[in-house]
């Protein structure tokens, strides 16, 4: 084996982990609260809710952004598509 090949198959074999991860566990820890889903402010240290995820802790993966801006995208032009020949 070519280190080429190995390097491309590391990255293909992480590709498809990361997406099978986004599919499975779209949610992932907020990077703001740790997770907890409240954080100190700076200046007086009162304990608040994260802004970032709202309180809940979670976060939406880039993967699964990505994914679900694709799909709406694509409902968007299938509805666009569908009221043009309808208009016909
Ligand atoms: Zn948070």
């Amino acid at each position: 084996m070519t280190p080429e090949l190995i390097v491309t198959a590391t990255l293909i074999a992480a590709t498809f982990i990361y997406v099978l991860l986004c599919w499975i566990l779209p949610f992932g820890r907020c990077h703001a609260c740790s997770g907890t889903g409240t954080r100190t402010t700076l200046l007086l240290r009162r304990v608040t809710f994260c802004r970032r995820c709202k309180g809940s802790g979670l976060r939406l993966r880039i993967g699964r952004r990505v994914y679900n801006a694709v799909a709406d995208a694509r409902a968007q032009a299938d509805t666009a598509a569908r009221a043009k020949d309808g208009a016909r």
